[in-house]
């Protein structure tokens, strides 16, 4: 890109060349990061990573799930540079469907082991929407024997922008097999909270953004604030994420039943050794 501006700008700064430019460069770095996933699919470049979720008295309740792509060649990749691209077609679905499989899989192995504990997975809209997904999911707890009621799904708020009675059918479908759902990013989409009535939601997630600038922020202090009351008032369980620093923790300490997750009390670890540090004896 950075070639691209000079060499524009070392031609009279042609403002239409510099956005054509980018903007090709962004359309072919999605497929090329479109066709090496497929081959990281295929290739066993994904890994489910997984992030504790801590009681305010230090009881871990669960972990959330966190796919990681590790590139042979440029190493690391953050979802956040491939879900959204993954997400504008179905190979979102093929993805979302392997982190469920693994994600399943391990939380037959906690329950085998007698650890309780629940699991957090990101849900995919487009995946949520394929009719086939409810069946689907029902076919994987009952292949996997994973217990639908330890698994929580993650939906953001653009999940019910469009059709939401459809939207409320199927979560209650999959709310009446025990499944609980929660609304990550709480606070920072779309949101109208009437949702709150209508969907069968078990826990908000305050965002990551409002819980790091709380201690030092009064507005974003009097956001975090109201989301709890708005919590208490319709007996929702509360996530803050993204907590970093003691302040961030302290700050919330005096908030009642919050759960905790964030660098602070643990980074997303290769799920094989997070069960080794997390669960007692180690699985
Ligand atoms: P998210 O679901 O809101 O996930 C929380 C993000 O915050 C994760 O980033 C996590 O690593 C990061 N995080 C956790 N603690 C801290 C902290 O203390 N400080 C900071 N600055 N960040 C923290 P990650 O793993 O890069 O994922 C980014 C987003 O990509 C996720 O946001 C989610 O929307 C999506 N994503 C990640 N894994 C999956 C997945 O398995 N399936 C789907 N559909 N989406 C996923
Ligand atoms: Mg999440
Ligand atoms: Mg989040
Ligand atoms: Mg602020």
């Amino acid at each position: 890109a950075d070639t691209a501006l000079h060499r524009a700008k070392d031609g009279g700064g042609n403002q239409v060349a510099v956005f054509e430019s980018h903007m090709g460069e962004a359309i072919a770095q999605s497929f090329r990061i479109e066709a090496e996933l497929r081959h990281a699919l295929a290739h066993g470049e994904l890994q489910l990573h997984l992030q504790p979720q801590t009681l305010p008295d230090g009881t871990l309740s669960g972990a959330e799930v966190l796919v990681r792509w590790q590139h042979p060649l440029e190493g690391p990749i953050p979802p956040g540079r491939f879900i959204p691209v993954a997400e504008q077609s179905d190979l979102i679905v093929e993805l979302s469907a392997f982190i469920f499989r693994e994600a399943c899989l391990l939380l037959a192995r906690l329950q085998a082991a007698g650890v309780d504990l629940r699991l957090s997975v990101n849900l995919s809209p487009r995946h949520f929407r394929k009719h086939s997904f409810i069946p689907w999911l029902k076919g994987l707890l009952a292949d996997t024997g994973a217990d639908p009621h330890r698994l929580t799904l993650e939906v953001t708020e653009g999940l019910f922008i469009d059709n939401l009675s459809e939207t409320a059918a199927r979560m209650d479908e999959l709310c009446a097999l025990g499944i609980h759902f929660s609304i990550d990013d709480f606070g920072t989409g779309y949101s109208s909270l009437a949702y709150l009535k209508r969907l069968p939601i078990r826990e908000l997630k305050i965002d990551k953004g409002f819980i790091q600038d709380a201690p030092s922020d009064p507005d974003d202090a009097a956001l975090v604030d109201a989301i709890l009351a708005v919590a208490q008032n319709l007996h929702l369980e509360v996530v803050a994420e993204g907590i970093e620093t003691p302040e961030q923790a302290t700050f919330l300490s005096t908030r009642g039943r919050i759960i905790r997750q964030g660098y602070l009390f643990g980074r997303p670890e290769p799920a094989e050794l997070w069960l080794q540090r997390w669960t007692t004896p180690p699985l």
